[in-house]
């Protein structure tokens, strides 16, 4: 029987997905082989290829000026690779930092510009506390952002984290957050290249693309299993990566290739061109989005239906619509939960080993009635435990 996962990533998958799977196992397209068999150079496996990034393209409308690239090494590669390829000598490299993943992202920034060259800063972060472990309950303001150059010109990029997966922090929840669009401010001279590390809030809803120049997030978290990744990314600003990288580290190799300049995880992206088409066949983001909201506004209901007993520490504005986190009077009233809820089938909800508390991930293919029905635990357990 499977279970109620409420994983953080790796992530519950569609069962159609998994199922067309099981189905297609053993015998791809009447081919006699698994796809994961089949060579990458061939039209079999060619044609689920061209689906997937087809699909991404259709559901999110990516502009024809953007690439669709398939890459390895997750989201933590990306935070080498990006400066790698965009801060030559002199160029700069600004940082939202809202938690761990864009601690991690200017952390590598820092060791990658030590040895090629540009420099890494931080525009802003809401982290408070000098411990080796910061801790966050909101997302960045655009007002508060201090870009270390103010000519655009000497400004590679400005990197943000969508999404901060462990401390539940999301930009987007409320449509007027100013960083999803070109930076206008002042501060923020119009025209730097928006990055956004998406991984955990990719695909939950339409977003507009245009804005952004490089888009990525790892699969594992709404669209697949681990192990591939996607970018998004304006073809213009591919072009003007560094050209003295060794080749595979170029974006340029995998946009020139098709993202298929030597062995891509085949059988991951056969995965996520399942489950885009799962997600087409339920009638696209817009149904996406509106279950994501609903799931939402169950848990926080929950939570704030019990302010004395649960509490989530993010404020209102910045809490996460995929990553749920709250904590309980006691961490003993929160094992007693974590324990309670797997005799319920609800599992993976504690919350990340550097916050504690419980984390509940909602991504797509967590279906409504698992969250009603943790929803409706939560208030019994409130009630019993309160
Ligand atoms: C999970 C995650 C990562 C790290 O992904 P890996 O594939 O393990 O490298 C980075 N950023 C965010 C926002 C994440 O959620």
């Amino acid at each position: 029987m499977r279970v109620m996962n409420f994983n953080a990533g790796p992530a519950t998958l569609p069962l159609p997905a998994l199922e067309r799977a099981k189905d297609e196992m053993l015998d791809f397209a009447g081919s006699g082989m698994s796809v994961m068999e089949h060579s990458h150079r061939g039209k079999e496996y060619e044609a689920v290829h061209h689906e997937a990034s087809a699909l991404l393209r259709e559901l999110l409308g990516v502009p024809a000026s953007y690439d669709v690239l398939f890459l390895q090494g997750g989201a933590s590669m990306q935070f080498a690779q990006i400066p790698m390829n965009f801060l030559a000598q002199g160029k700069v490299g600004e940082y939202v930092v809202n938690g761990t993943w864009g601690e991690k992202a200017v952390g590598e920034g820092k060791v990658t510009t030590a040895l090629l060259g540009g420099a890494v800063h931080v525009a802003a972060s809401t982290g408070t506390g000098d411990g080796k472990e910061k801790s966050y309950t909101r997302a960045s303001k655009q007002a508060e952002l201090a870009f270390a150059k103010p000519d655009a010109g000497e400004t590679a990029y400005l990197h943000f984290t969508s999404n901060e997966t462990i401390h539940g922090i999301e930009y987007g929840t409320h449509p007027d957050v100013p960083l999803l669009s070109a930076p206008a401010s002042p501060d923020a001279p119009a025209g730097v290249p928006l990055i956004c590390d998406m991984s955990s809030d990719f695909l939950w809803r339409k977003v507009d693309v245009s804005p952004y120049a490089f888009i990525y997030a790892g699969a594992q978290k709404n669209i697949g299993p681990s192990g591939v990744l996607v970018v998004l990314a304006q073809k213009d600003f591919v072009a003007r990566g560094r050209k003295d990288l060794p080749k595979i580290f170029q974006y340029r190799t995998a946009a020139e290739n098709d993202s298929l300049y030597n062995t891509p995880p085949t059988f991951g992206i056969y995965l996520v061109r399942n489950v885009l088409a799962w997600v087409k066949d339920k009638g696209g983001l817009a149904w996406v989005e509106a279950q994501n909201r609903a799931k939402a506004k169950a848990l926080y209901g929950a939570i704030d239906g019990h302010g004395g007993f649960y509490r989530c520490p993010v404020e209102a504005s910045s809490r996460s619509v995929m990553n749920v986190v709250f904590r309980l009077p006691s961490e003993a009233l929160e094992d007693k939960f974590v324990a309670e809820a797997k005799k319920h089938q609800m599992v993976g909800i504690k919350g990340h080993r550097s916050v504690g508390g419980i984390r509940v991930s909602t991504y797509n293919a967590v279906p409504l009635e698992w969250v009603s029905a943790l929803a409706d635990f939560m208030k019994q357990f409130a009630k019993d435990n309160g």
